[in-house]
């Protein structure tokens, strides 16, 4: 496991000089204006023009021209045949679960290290989130680890994989890229077929990343992406569902937008269905960013290395570094400190702060949020370690330029 840091690190004095840290992200960071935020979007004339451009017209609701394009803008980015935006990545994560046909009471497997959404999104559905543990390789779910904990919960009983301890039935997986890392998805599609597992993938961070050339967002029957304003591409707030299959994409579409079937003038539903679509003065500020995701993407790969070589050899902690086989968007850089250093990391968090620079912890893991305490879960070994471990340095594209807002010339 070469990107196991506490192995990386093992044969070095574990001690973790904060004065050093200070001065390795102020080499990366250089002259950006403090206090650096973690992640923030930049906006230039391209995007002024298309949102001027929907209230100029007078089309600002989910009827409009952007809402299309940007649709296929990001079909395009992945690969995949469908898009379908949604008001944010959760309200995209509820409606995928409900369409892939989670039902209330089901259980819904994902790791225990992820932002609280996709636990939410599983819960709105009525069905329980069951939390795995992750791995170090990717710092997503750990295929072994799910493989191992559904051999022993797992019982077949009328046709179906249910949890032998809960009487629940297993409907679905939801693998995280976490910071843009893609997820082992050969070894867990592999799981997921053999427990009749759906697969939604959650890659909310992970626009612009791929896998052996693929795609985050192609590798489940569905996915979402999230246009949240600390994402890579921001609409305000925003999110989509991305799909390869045409009759799924068409469901999706009418399950979002109230069911309403199309008409001149009548108001036919024909199920409950939510109001999720996506406005088209959101879409438009999404068009104008698409436009520079791949110059997003090198950016943020460029800091990515920058802050990787500041931590070269460095004692007590190292950045971390993708996933063999990826090429990741580096959504959120990630400092790891070494296990004996694990103690230092709130003195760390403060330091940073102090510095100017808006670095935080790892988002705390679910199963220790009082709603999600009481839920299924498998060993979560690794997911602590990580939380106790993991920093999450500053990563807006524009600091590849050492501050200077490069991204905003378009
Ligand atoms: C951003 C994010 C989401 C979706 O969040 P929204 O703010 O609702 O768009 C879901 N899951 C993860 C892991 C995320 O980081």
């Amino acid at each position: 496991m070469s990107n196991s840091p506490a192995q990386a690190n093992s044969n070095r004095p574990a001690t973790l000089d904060i004065r050093l840290i200070l001065e390795a992200v102020d080499f990366v960071l250089g002259s950006a204006a403090r206090p650096v935020e973690l992640h923030e979007p930049r906006f230039g004339e391209r995007e002024r023009e298309l949102v001027l451009d929907c209230i100029d017209t007078n089309w600002v609701s989910s009827a409009g021209k952007y809402v299309t394009r940007f649709e296929e803008m990001c079909a395009a980015a992945t690969g995949a045949r469908h898009g379908v935006a949604i008001v944010n990545g959760t309200a995209a994560l509820h409606a995928a679960l409900l369409l892939e046909g989670v039902q209330t009471n089901d259980e819904v497997l994902l790791p225990a290290v992820t932002f609280v959404a996709t636990a939410n999104a599983v819960s709105h559905a009525g069905a329980i989130p069951h939390f795995v543990d992750s791995t170090w390789d990717t710092l997503g779910l750990d295929p072994a680890g799910l493989e191992a904990h559904l051999d022993d919960i797992a019982v077949r009983r009328n046709g179906e994989w249910v949890n032998r301890h809960t009487g629940r039935r297993l409907r679905a997986v939801v693998p995280v890229h976490i910071f843009g890392h893609p997820v082992d998805v050969a070894a867990l599609g592999a799981v997921a077929a053999k427990y009749d597992l759906v697969v939604v993938e959650d890659a909310t961070e992970s626009l612009g990343s791929t896998l052996k050339g693929q795609a985050c967002g192609t590798f489940g029957h569905s996915a979402v992406l999230s246009f949240n304003g600390n994402k890579i591409v921001t609409t305000g707030g925003g999110g989509m569902i991305v799909t390869n299959d045409d009759e799924y994409a068409r469901r999706a579409r009418h399950f979002t937008s109230t069911a309403k079937k199309p008409h001149l003038w009548a108001f036919e539903h024909d199920e409950v269905g939510y109001n999720y679509r996506l406005p088209n003065l959101n879409a438009a500020l999404g068009c104008a960013q698409m436009e520079r995701l791949l110059a997003m993407v090198d950016a943020k790969r460029e800091l990515a290395e920058r802050y990787l070589a500041a931590f070269n050899k460095f004692s007590g902690a190292s950045v971390y570094r993708e996933p063999a086989g990826a090429r990741s968007n580096y959504w959120l850089n990630t400092l790891v400190l070494d296990p004996e250093c694990a103690g230092a990391r709130d003195a760390l968090l403060s330091a940073l702060h102090e510095h100017g620079v808006r670095a935080r912890p790892l988002w705390t893991p679910m199963h220790m949020l009082p709603m999600y305490r009481n839920c299924p879960r498998s060993p979560l070994r690794v997911a602590e370690d990580m939380y106790a471990r993991c920093i999450n340095l500053p990563s807006s594209p524009f600091l590849a330029a050492g501050g200077q807002p490069s991204a905003n010339k378009s």
